[in-house]
């Protein structure tokens, strides 16, 4: 939407010399309604970004010195790195059969009977 061609019929209805002030006040208002419409694009883009966090943070369980998803069809996923999620938000695969993470090294304890 371009607030001056939506305008244009009430400009062309001004005196010549009125007409520069009313354009130059339109303008700014145009430039703010960008500038809200970015940043509410912004917003959504973070709000999904957090929504999706917060479906995984509901998935997540911690057993065993690790996270593991709880899926619906699969049972549970994992395990992941307790540590890089705990400060980076990401879910990395522990390795070694579930027992090093790649990414920081972490080492789940070995607490099997
Ligand atoms: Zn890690």
């Amino acid at each position: 939407m371009n607030i001056i061609t939506e305008l244009n019929p009430i400009i062309n209805s001004l005196n010549e010399s009125d007409k520069l002030d009313y354009i130059r006040k339109i303008i700014e208002v145009q430039q703010r309604i960008n500038d809200l419409i970015e940043e509410n694009q912004w917003l959504k883009k973070e709000k999904d970004k957090l929504y999706r966090k917060l479906e995984v943070w509901n998935l997540l369980k911690f057993e065993d010195d690790a996270y593991w998803l709880k899926d619906m069809k699969d049972g549970m996923q994992g395990p992941y790195c307790p540590k890089c999620y705990g400060l980076e938000g990401k879910l990395v695969p522990l390795v070694k059969n579930g027992e090093q993470c790649p990414n920081c090294g972490y080492t789940r304890r070995k607490i099997r009977l």
